[in-house]
């Protein structure tokens, strides 16, 4: 028999607040949702390893579903109106989308953001050098990487080449099953007595970060480096380039591995890159199912934001600032600098990014009253920065109380949390750029496990709630 509750534990349960896990408050019809949506980015994933890859699916499912190039608009003289959907890919390395709403522009945008950049290690200008009949390739890891979870996987080769007659050539080796991988090789425990004294931080170092490349000489007597030559010639007999041609280009090495399902339920995903393409394609989603929304929607994926944002293709730069000039512009026969400035003013953006999930193998570095959880929705996150909130992005009380009522009005669970305890470290990510132009921003995403390593882990059902979290944002 169950006993009946006191007043105390009815007023607990009235008055505090307390997260949920999601498994326990869905239907067996919303966790097979969340698992067929996740079969989708678990093959979006496989097929979107770097920020190049990704704004070309996202430019290719958005012209499957009816988005127009808004510099095509632009030329062919034409104003946009209400349902219009519109898109544009800057550098080959950005995406923004729109659906154009119902009201002016000048009454605000509702803005979605994610990056599509992702930690990973860079080939340097001149990568290819021999050593001990070896062929390897040098490199600059970007974003922040713990350099040891590098060594002794399975990585592969993506990027582009630009060869020296300006034509392109896309390289993408390591992901075929039939594609050789490469790898950086680490020292075997009975020799590593020196390494394993080492700090973590110094027993793999930037510049031992070296991939192995490939091991057959070229069979001539009077040639000084033999293994790099045979390199070469390969190279130059499948793509027709010659070593300058790596000055101009741009080459990440990435892990090697699919997104698997992980846990014996199934109920996660691990794969790389989850920051952020965790955000970007549940976003992406959610604008691409946008139909007639009422304020018109925006979704902007951008790269460079593992570095600091910045750059012509971060989001520090002017593209979103120029989309929606554009967007102004092509929606009166008069338009002003004032309609931009007023339309950014009254606009509202959820910042897509990631948070740290709480790592039971980790738990000191968190405050777990005010940690975000896997499987408890959406997080949150007020405020970012490091060591007193600093460089990061701090939302009114007013814009959080509006997504939590929004948020609660839709049944979307959520969470809340910083990233780690204070002066543990600590964060930052798009929303400050975007704020600055006078935007409404929260961060909110999805949780991660393992986050900034080759192997990220997230909750389905964090994804799936996460993509309904986004759609309800342009809909409301
Ligand atoms: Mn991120
Ligand atoms: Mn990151």
């Amino acid at each position: 028999m169950e006993e009946k509750k006191t007043e105390g534990q009815k007023l607990y349960e009235k008055l505090a607040f307390k997260s949920k896990n999601i498994w326990e408050h869905v239907s067996e019809e919303y966790k097979n949702e969340a698992f067929k949506f996740c079969e989708g980015y678990k093959n979006f994933l496989d097929e979107a390893k770097t920020e190049r890859e990704f704004a070309e699916k996202t430019r290719l499912l958005a012209e499957e579903k009816g988005f127009v190039s808004l510099d095509e608009i632009i030329k062919s003289n034409t104003k946009l109106k209400a349902g219009m959907k519109v898109y544009r890919i800057s550098k080959n390395k950005t995406a923004i989308l729109s659906v154009i709403g119902k009201r002016q522009v000048s009454y605000g945008v509702k803005i979605v953001g994610a990056h599509i950049d992702s930690p990973r290690l860079d080939l340097k200008p001149t990568p290819l050098y021999e050593d001990t009949d070896m062929a390897l390739l040098k490199t600059h890891y970007y974003g922040g990487i713990k350099k040891y979870q590098w060594v002794a996987i399975p990585l592969a080769l993506h990027g582009v080449i630009v060869k020296g007659d300006g034509s392109i050539i896309n390289v993408k080796i390591g992901e075929d099953e039939n594609d050789p991988v490469f790898t950086i090789t680490d020292i075997l425990p009975h020799l590593a007595a020196d390494q394993m004294q080492k700090k973590m931080s110094e027993g793999i170092t930037g510049e031992g970060l070296n991939v192995l490349f490939g091991s057959i000489p070229y069979c001539d007597e009077k040639v000084k480096e033999k293994v790099k030559t045979n390199i070469l010639n390969i190279l130059n007999q499948k793509y027709g380039i010659i070593e300058e041609d790596f000055i101009s280009a741009e080459l990440e090495v990435v892990p090697a591995f699919k997104a698997r399902d992980v846990g014996i339920d199934m109920s996660m995903v691990g794969a790389y890159g989850q920051d952020d393409r965790v955000c970007a394609y549940t976003a992406l989603m959610a604008i691409l199912e946008a139909e007639n929304p009422d304020k018109t929607a925006i979704c902007i994926l951008t790269d460079k934001e593992e570095i600091g944002s910045v750059g012509n293709t971060g989001a520090e730069s002017t593209l979103l600032e120029n989309f929606v000039a554009d967007l102004c512009a092509l929606s009166t026969d008069n338009y002003n600098e004032m309609l931009l400035r007023n339309c950014l003013r009254n606009s509202k953006m959820l910042s897509a990014d990631v948070n740290a999930a709480v790592d039971p193998n980790y738990e000191s570095v968190f405050d777990k009253k005010n940690a975000t959880y896997i499987g408890k929705g959406i997080a949150l996150q007020k405020y970012t920065g490091v060591r007193g909130k600093v460089g990061g992005s701090d939302a009114n009380a007013e814009f959080v109380g509006e997504i939590r009522q929004l948020f609660n009005k839709h049944g979307i669970i959520w969470q809340t949390g910083e990233l780690g305890k204070v002066d543990q470290g600590g964060g930052g990510t798009i929303a400050q750029y975007v704020a600055n132009l006078g935007v409404e921003v929260i961060d909110c995403g999805v949780p991660v496990l393992s986050m900034h390593s080759p192997f990220e882990v997230t909750s389905k059902i964090d994804i799936y709630n996460t993509y309904k979290a986004y759609k309800v944002f342009y809909e409301e």
